[in-house]
């Protein structure tokens, strides 16, 4: 593996290099380990990359399921910017949804909530620690986003859900029409406010944020491999893949930090998770103008989210449900271009066609962080649904502390891989 001699059993393959399989290979590494990370992609291409790129520290659920009568009607026309579904896969998550229902209802939500807010309340500190360790801090902005409204209507509904969040003691701050525009003056007139999402971060880059956690890795001594994952094979009190180059590499240990494609190997493992995804898109698009917008924003009721990022601005779609590899249908970017034209002078796009991903979604909205029920020596860090950009160093630590024999700085408990019947 990475040393010449690894320490007894500390020998580990990590089959992902996203935010979470990179991150769980820092945090290994940082405990004596020796650490192989294998990816068919150089890290940091998929899901992690094309993310909104905030370090979400201002959520208090993780996007239950709406429950309200109007919003459900919307929903079910199709026709919403922030959801759409292909009819032709709604028979294959149909376990899934109703799982994803239950899990949203308020008693539920009463023990997940907790559970969430844990992990997102060390998030950002735990960011800050691997890129303090890289010099990364400047793909970091600290601003926030903004809500915005475009009525007073909006502006007193948002005010009021802002204000549960205040009871959780997270900042968010009414700001008034004029105060609005004295903060982002390219925004086109029409507004009538905003909450400012005051502590959340955001990562200009977060595909090279992966990049440079990736080259932390590689300069401390870790090795990455190119490698199909689905070759592994558990040997004789260990894992072993073959490479690429038809190298073969042993570990004790093996982590799988496959995002969405986590079912693809564990059920050749003989794990069935309910996961499903929940598909988004992305497009930059320059300035126009030579106007700049300094932090997110977020039009309230209009699913439309831009994100001023190093390639251009980032404008993300909502929740689009259709199977995996379906082919694209970036209908939903269509109908919030209108609405971002509507609020900023955007160029021409950047891109020839929308990125496509994937959120890697378990129906109680929690990750599975932990061993594998009936392998000694495999562990699963997946399911970080809307969250994986933000969660992804708080789950490296988690794990490498679990294997490592550490009591981990949080609990792992709601977060075992045993609270659903794999
Ligand atoms: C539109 C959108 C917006 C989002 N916005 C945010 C946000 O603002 N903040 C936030 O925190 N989260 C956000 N997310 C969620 C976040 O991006 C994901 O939860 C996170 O990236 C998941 O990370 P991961 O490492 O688990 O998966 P990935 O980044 O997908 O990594 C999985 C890796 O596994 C590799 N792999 C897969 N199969 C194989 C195989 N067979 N062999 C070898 N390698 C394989 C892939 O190449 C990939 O590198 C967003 C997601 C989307 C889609």
């Amino acid at each position: 593996m990475a040393t010449d001699r690894p320490p007894p059993g500390r020998r580990a393959l990590v089959l992902g290099a996203g935010i979470v399989g990179v991150s769980v290979a820092l945090h290994l590494q940082q405990r004596g380990w020796s650490v192989i990370l294998a990816d068919r992609k150089a890290p940091g291409r998929e899901t992690s990359y094309g993310n909104a790129g905030l370090i979400e520290s201002s959520a208090v659920l993780p996007h239950p399921f709406p429950r309200g009568l109007s919003t459900l009607l919307t929903l079910a026309t199709n026709r919403s910017a922030a959801l759409r579904y292909d009819p032709r896969v709604l028979p294959q998550i149909a376990s899934w949804l109703l799982a994803y229902w239950r899990a949203s209802r308020d008693g539920a939500l009463a023990h997940i909530g907790p559970a969430f807010r844990t992990l997102i309340g060390a998030a950002l500190a735990e960011h800050e620690a691997l890129m303090a360790q890289v010099g990364a801090t400047g793909l970091l902005r600290r601003e926030g986003w903004l809500e915005l409204c475009r009525s007073p209507q909006q502006l007193d509904d948002a005010d009021r859900e802002a204000a549960l969040a205040r009871s959780h003691g997270i900042t968010a701050e009414r700001i008034e029409q004029d105060a609005l525009y004295a903060l982002q003056p390219v925004l086109r007139p029409g507004l009538s406010g905003a909450i400012a999402w005051r502590d959340t971060g955001w990562i200009v880059d977060p595909g090279g944020l992966v990049e440079a956690y990736a080259a932390l890795f590689t300069n401390r001594g870790g090795r990455i491999l190119r490698a199909d994952a689905l070759a592994l094979t558990g040997e004789a009190g260990g894992w072993q893949i073959r490479s690429e180059r038809e190298e073969v590499v042993v570990a004790d240990h093996a982590v799988v930090a496959l995002g969405p494609w986590t079912g693809d190997l564990a059920t050749r493992l003989g794990y069935r998770f309910p996961l499903a995804v929940k598909r988004g898109y992305h497009r930059h698009f320059a300035h126009n103008e030579g106007c700049r917008l300094t932090q997110p924003v977020y039009v309230r009721d209009e699913a439309c989210l831009m994100v001023p990022m190093t390639r251009g601005v980032r404008l993300l779609s909502g929740v689009e449900l259709a199977a995996r590899d379906a082919p694209p249908s970036p209908v939903q970017l269509q109908q919030i271009e209108t609405s971002a034209r509507s609020m900023l002078p955007l160029g021409d796009p950047i891109e020839p066609a929308p990125w496509l991903g994937a959120r890697p979604c378990l129906p109680d909205m929690l990750p599975v962080i932990g061993p594998a029920p009936r392998h000694p020596g495999l562990w699963f860090a997946f399911g970080h649904s809307h969250y994986g950009l933000t969660l992804g160093p708080v789950t490296g630590r988690m794990l490498a502390e679990m294997m490592s024999g550490e009591t981990p700085f949080i609990s792992p408990q709601a977060y075992r891989a045993e609270r659903f019947a794999a």
